[in-house]
């Protein structure tokens, strides 16, 4: 099937838009300056006579230009957007309202901490939420994303081990359906990484977790609930088996949103779990972060928090900057600096305390009862991974599709034509074929009926053995159709040169 042509490239109002160099008219500017006043030259054989390479545009064009970017991006305040594992909730705008008050928006770290008290009280009051959330002992509050926050649990298990004379223990245990973080933290804190199967139900095999257990295994990370969006119902048994090997038990919490207010984590023997802010909390994330990422820990890693850490004196706060110091004697350093994302910590707290407990708790409720709406509903047609209900995002595998010559690629880029952006695809890995989608509370059941009916129409289409061709060309109505992504990422074109204008085109189509 071809694209229907237009003279102009433009696909409806939806324009063409070439990079701003290509716009270059020489010697056209938005702004008239005087010309320069006559000075002695003073900088011997060193002025710079060639030009600088700036593109030479009229002040409409430059606001066309940056306007029509704009309007490229497609983000959850545009439509659904329902990626598996990414939690892409409404970010309330009262939270942006609390961020932009003076007293939060304009203050600096290096001010006297005098003058700062209530910005100190703001981070103790956030970190007081998550240690009553999850009933856990400490939190560090610094990383800055989920990756970071586990990179924190980690060094603060290896500053463990080292101080009890465990220092051996060298490797980290990752079931197969682990978010592509966890192994990557490992390696990245020094860890050997080991791959530990899961069972036919999707969850960790305890039989094969209690045979990977072994005096050098340093900490076991467990995504709970998993990647494919089931609770971990053994995590009882699954953090004593831990214990008992001497190894420490870290719980990757970026699905938190599923259990918040729900259940205490202290209660399932976890010694160190990271908060993602930016998707429990509704704080903004993906390209529209920065997020956070503070990590609760058991009163056995506290001791090795990171710093700096906010603490309460009397009535005030004060700031221990410096690890070897007072309440930090024992901490392994500092990972980032000055102490954490405070934008964001204004808006998590702004929302904790517009939902209160029981409205993170019914959140919770909803995002799982959305999921678990898809889940039924979607099962008419599509082939669900595994048996029995969801937690807060559901996977479906590639089964629907057999003998049908569409793959989940196809069906993820035909959702485009129909207005969705496409769910997580080909992850958990441990799912053939996989399209992974969480629909989180925020969504309304009209919104989740339109997604349900543009899938369902294109599961039979695939099946009706008639368009795979329309498959193949899909998306039609978008201003790029597939895009070479193997050569995108394999030979990336970062930088525009005029002879290389070409290619640089060939590149992106
Ligand atoms: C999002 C996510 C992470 C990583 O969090 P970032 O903030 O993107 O670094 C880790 N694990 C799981 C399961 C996630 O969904």
């Amino acid at each position: 099937m071809t694209k229907p042509t237009t003279a102009s490239g433009n696909r409806g109002l939806q324009l063409e838009q070439s990079l701003i160099f290509e716009n270059d008219t020489p010697g056209m500017t938005a702004v008239d300056l005087p010309a320069a006043p006559k000075v002695t030259e003073r900088l011997g054989g060193l002025k710079n006579t060639r030009a600088i390479g700036l593109p030479g545009l009229a002040e409409p064009d430059v606001v066309r230009h940056y306007t029509r970017l704009s309007q490229k991006n497609y983000s959850i305040d545009s439509g659904f957007y329902p990626l598996g594992s990414c939690t892409m909730k409404h970010n309330p705008r009262l939270n942006e309202k609390m961020a932009r008050l003076p007293g939060f928006a304009d203050i600096h770290p290096f001010q006297p901490l005098s003058t700062v008290q209530g910005g100190l009280e703001l981070i103790d009051t956030c970190a007081r939420w998550l240690k009553d959330l999850t009933g856990m002992a400490a939190v560090a509050m610094s990383p800055a994303a989920g990756a970071h926050g586990e990179l924190c649990g980690l060094m603060c298990i290896k500053s463990a081990h080292e101080a009890n004379g465990q220092g051996h223990r060298k490797t980290i245990l990752v079931p197969e359906s682990a978010h592509g973080t966890n192994p990557a933290t490992a390696a990245l804190c020094g860890y050997a990484v080991e791959a530990i199967p899961a069972n036919a139900e999707g969850r960790v095999d305890v039989a094969a977790l209690k045979a990977h257990l072994r005096p050098e295994i340093a900490a076991v990370m467990i995504t709970n609930p998993n990647t494919c969006g089931l609770f971990e119902r053994d995590c009882i048994e699954i953090a004593k088996v831990i214990h008992d090997a001497g190894a420490y038990f870290y719980m990757d919490g970026a699905n938190y949103n599923a259990i918040v207010g729900r259940l205490r984590i202290a209660d399932l023997g976890v010694d160190a779990m990271h908060i993602n802010l930016h998707k429990t909390f509704s704080t903004p994330h993906g390209g529209g972060g920065p997020g956070a990422g503070p990590s609760v820990l058991s009163a056995k890693l506290a001791p090795f928090a990171p710093v700096p850490q906010v603490i309460k004196v009397g009535e005030g706060y004060d700031v221990e900057e410096h690890a070897g110091h007072g309440a930090a004697t024992q901490s392994y350093g500092r990972m980032k600096g000055y102490h954490g994302q405070f934008g964001v910590f204004v808006r998590a707290v702004s929302y904790m305390m517009a939902m209160g407990i029981d409205g993170l708790r019914q959140a919770s409720g909803d995002a799982v009862l959305n999921a678990n709406y898809l889940l039924a509903r979607l099962s008419e047609e599509l082939t669900p991974a595994f048996d029995g209900p969801c937690m807060h995002e559901c996977v479906f595998d590639d089964r629907f599709l057999k003998g049908t010559n569409v793959t989940t690629l196809d069906i993820a880029k035909a959702l485009i034509d129909e207005g969705v952006h496409p769910p997580t695809m080909y992850f958990p890995l441990v799912v053939h074929g996989a399209l992974l989608m969480e629909p989180t509370e925020t969504e309304s059941k009209a919104t989740l009926d339109s997604f349900i009916e543009s899938l369902l129409h294109l599961a039979r289409k695939a099946k009706s053995g008639t368009a795979e061709a329309e498959f193949k060309a899909a998306p039609q109505f978008s201003p790029r159709r597939r895009l070479d992504e193997t050569k995108a990422a394999r030979k990336p074109v970062l930088r525009w040169t005029p002879d290389a204008s070409n290619g640089a085109k060939q590149a992106a189509e």
